[in-house]
């Protein structure tokens, strides 16, 4: 697959803070591929860097094989959703879509057939004559993407376009942002620091941490196979057994993860004392401690929850210990 966009080596430096540190990734044209990781880990600096609103300090932007070094964002073959919409709100909202058309100077009947079918394809036909103020948050977005649609960018960079919305309309938008994707074929790369998020949308992951990448991969493979204890940690929020632990089980002196789903009470298995438990609707997350070692298990619903204080045994398949063998105790 050809590449859409690729980093080599980049770092961009604020004074001295470096936001993104030593960058190498590779994203594949017709991904949908997120950059996922805590606040301040530098994946808005990445976006912004394929945008061209930012210039790397050291390295190389390549779009389309193409280094993107001098080339003015709007220029650039890709257009940016921001989270806040940046909508114009004295524009009605078929204005608002064919606002790019119009800087390129196209006329007027073109430029609005063009804002109706995007609107069309954002399934928000017949809002044309409104104000953003007189739109609910949802239809905000969608107009949001619309515009940046309309202008048919190969890659659409999306900076955490569903962080105003509440859970069922984000859910809602994540399917619609999918299947967008499928039928237009573009690259779309999303940041986000909902893992639930990247992992339910995304064909692959970047992990970021303190501006450098921690994992690339799918979300299976970040999900089942975690590179270090702050990617176990981050995505999903999984167990790390440090190497003492993980040496006497299986020889290997690495910290391990183990998701919280994997583990069961039996009867004979690792000795742990329950510390705590919290209810969370379709299940039940217990909190143990094991050799100094704090973890916690999801007990399925209708699972008797031991009382807090007592001893456990836990037990798991042999797949659900993942060693990280690239990674030491934290
Ligand atoms: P968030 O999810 O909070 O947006 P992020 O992962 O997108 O976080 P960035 O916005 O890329 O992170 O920021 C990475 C680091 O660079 C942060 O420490 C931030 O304070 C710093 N930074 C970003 N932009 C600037 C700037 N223009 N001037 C100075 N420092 C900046």
């Amino acid at each position: 697959m050809a590449s859409a966009i690729s980093f080599e080596g980049v770092t961009r430096q604020f004074g001295t803070v470096r936001a993104v540190d030593s960058l190498d990734l590779e994203i594949a044209e017709g991904e949908f591929f997120a950059l996922l990781g805590p606040s301040g880990s530098g994946k808005t600096t990445s976006l912004r860097l394929v945008a061209g609103f930012e210039r790397p300090s050291a390295g190389r932007v390549r779009i389309f094989g193409q280094d993107a070094g001098a080339t003015p964002p709007y220029r650039r073959p890709v257009n940016t959703v921001f989270q806040d919409y940046a909508l114009f709100p004295h524009l009605n909202v078929r204005d608002n879509v064919a606002f790019g058309l119009r800087v390129a100077g196209k006329p007027r009947p073109e430029r609005y057939r063009a804002a109706e079918a995007a609107l069309e394809m954002v399934k928000l036909p017949g809002y044309a004559d409104r104000k953003p103020s007189e739109l609910s948050g949802g239809q905000r977005q969608r107009v949001a993407l619309a515009r940046a649609l309309v202008n048919q960018p190969k890659v659409l960079l999306l900076d955490e376009p569903l962080g105003a919305l509440d859970l069922k309309l984000r859910e809602q938008m994540q399917e619609e942002l999918k299947s967008l994707q499928r039928s237009l074929g573009i690259t779309f790369v999303f940041v986000t620091h909902d893992q639930g998020e990247a992992l339910s949308m995304a064909d692959r992951v970047a992990v970021f941490n303190e501006g450098r990448i921690q994992q690339v991969g799918t979300p299976v493979e970040v999900y089942d196979s975690p590179a270090t204890p702050f990617v176990a940690d981050f995505v999903g929020s999984s167990n790390v057994l440090p190497s003492s632990i993980v040496a006497r089980l299986t020889g290997h002196r690495h910290p391990a993860s183990l998701r919280p789903e994997r583990i069961r009470l039996a009867e004979a298995g690792l000795a742990a004392t329950v510390t705590g438990a919290s209810f969370l609707g379709a299940a039940t997350r217990l909190f143990v401690e094991a050799e100094g070692a704090r973890m916690s298990v999801l007990l399925p619903k209708g699972a008797l929850v031991p009382d807090t204080g007592s001893e456990v045994r836990l037990d798991w398949d042999a797949d659900a210990l993942h060693v990280m063998t690239g990674a030491q105790d934290g």
